[in-house]
């Protein structure tokens, strides 16, 4: 990541005053990528200030053109560093800016878990797609290990889970300061843990988690398949229910969806409550646009927030990203954003499904892009190479085209809907994940949009 800052950094160098740059730009550094946020650190808060104001659009806008992903932007200040440390550089976790942060941390020394102070219950917009778990968030943060101990958030990609997770901790602690509330991702979790037992640890390990009033674990649908991480998550588990902590996990899927999942674990997900975030409507999808860019400053129009909002971005963060596209778009250009130039700005996002595109020709670019054959495709062939190219061009024929799963199914030798529908989640999912997979995408709906 380190690399690929320094190649932003010199993509920016080309399109400003070398003055400019090396007052503004070059002092920049990488500091860590959290989530969707990309965190860089800047010499002093007054040029945080003058940075955020003046380059974010072109950072931003440099930033996804190298990597296809949209972040969003934080500003840490540089810490003074001694020229050669004798430590290594800090966990990413321990922090950004925030000093509140540092002093907890300086406290609590085994305790360091950082919550991005912008995912909070007021920066979330709630519709009928996400209501409920919003309300049972709030619940539980406003009373703690009272009524829904676990709560288990369940939701598809981008839905919003991880905001609502870490709008929990943020509001514990805005009323309890020294509330101590730990945050892991569930990969996390295995990996510290696969630490511990190498380094002779453990109970370090343990002892850590014991010590939390409030565990927030993100991702749990990571442990599938993994025995060893579950049955040390079962002890934590345990141990912070019996001393009545609140307990939230988040997943993308359903506890008994969970391959592998050990029975004992399963039915504790199950003991308190469990509320689900479906796909935004159009409604909402607009609201959380119109919020977004309020927060932001992107004078962003009714109407293009209307078109943005009927595309059919199912997932809050692709409807992030155009947001951030034309955001960066018109702050480069100078311009003020427009229906039309938003229709040319994210021509290769959003897509027309009035244009016509055949079944047969996406089958045929995509066995050409692979170097398969139609028939192969079709077939029913497991094998791995096959595998995936064919839930793409599955995946692409549900985007490019009107046709119905069904249909879709008909035109793949046959298949029935739920293979259909499975193939277009399979690879919705590696789609937010797997910067190659969305390259080639893109790639291949490009080459049949042109
Ligand atoms: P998940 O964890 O479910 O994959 P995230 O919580 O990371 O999704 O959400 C993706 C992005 O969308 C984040 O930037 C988040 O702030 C934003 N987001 C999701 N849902 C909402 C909402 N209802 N209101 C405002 N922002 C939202
Ligand atoms: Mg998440």
């Amino acid at each position: 990541m380190e690399k690929i800052w320094q190649e932003v950094q010199f993509n920016i160098s080309k399109v400003m005053t070398p003055q400019t740059f090396n007052a503004w730009i070059k002092p920049i550094r990488f500091q860590s990528v959290q989530g969707d946020y990309l965190i860089l650190e800047v010499p002093d808060s007054f040029s945080r200030e003058f940075i955020k104001e003046k380059y974010s659009g072109i950072i931003s806008e440099a930033m996804t053109a190298l990597t296809s992903t949209s972040y969003s932007l934080e500003f840490a200040l540089q810490e003074k560093r001694d020229p050669i440390p004798e430590t290594p550089v800090p966990a990413p976790e321990a922090g950004i800016d925030s000093n509140v942060n540092k002093a907890k941390s300086e406290k609590e020394a085994d305790f360091q878990t950082f919550l991005n102070p912008k995912y909070t219950f007021e920066k979330f917009v709630c519709g009928s797609s996400n209501q409920f778990a919003y309300a049972a968030s709030q619940a539980v943060a406003n009373n703690p290990a009272t009524n829904y101990n676990p709560l288990f958030i369940y939701g598809g990609v981008g839905l919003g889970k991880t905001h609502l997770l870490i709008a929990i901790g943020n509001q514990i602690l805005a009323s309890n300061s020294s509330a101590r509330i730990c945050y892991y991702t569930s990969e996390k979790f295995m990996n510290e843990m696969i630490n511990s037992l190498r380094h002779k640890k453990m109970d370090e390990f343990r002892n850590k988690f014991r010590k939390a009033d409030v565990l927030l674990i993100d991702d749990i649908q990571f442990m599938a398949n993994k025995p060893a991480t579950q049955e040390e998550f079962f002890h934590t588990f345990n141990s912070l229910y019996e001393s009545h902590k609140q307990i939230v996990l988040t997943s993308d899927k359903f506890p008994k969806e969970i391959p592998d999942l050990e029975e004992r674990l399963r039915s504790r997900f199950e003991w308190g409550l469990i509320a689900d975030i479906q796909p935004p409507d159009t409604e909402t999808k607009s609201a959380i646009l119109k919020k977004k860019a309020e927060f932001d400053g992107i004078m962003l129009p009714d109407d293009v927030a209307l078109f943005l909002s009927s595309s059919s971005a199912s997932n809050v963060r692709e409807l992030e990203g155009m947001l951030v596209r034309l955001g960066a778009y018109s702050s480069l250009t100078n311009s003020k954003i427009t229906l039309t130039m938003a229709r040319e700005v994210l021509k290769d996002i959003i897509v027309d499904k009035s244009k016509d595109i055949s079944i047969e020709s996406i089958q045929k670019t995509v066995a050409d892009h692979f170097q398969l054959k139609v028939s192969d495709l079709k077939s029913d062939k497991r094998i791995k190479t096959l595998v995936v190219p064919r839930q793409i061009a599955i995946y692409i024929c549900r985007e490019l085209t009107k046709a119905s799963y069904p249909e879709i199914g008909e035109k793949f030798g046959g298949k029935d809907h739920s293979t259909v529908i499975h193939s277009v989640k399979k690879i919705e999912k590696l789609f937010a994940q797997d910067n190659e997979i969305r390259n080639t995408i893109d790639f291949i709906k490009r080459s049949l949009l042109s």
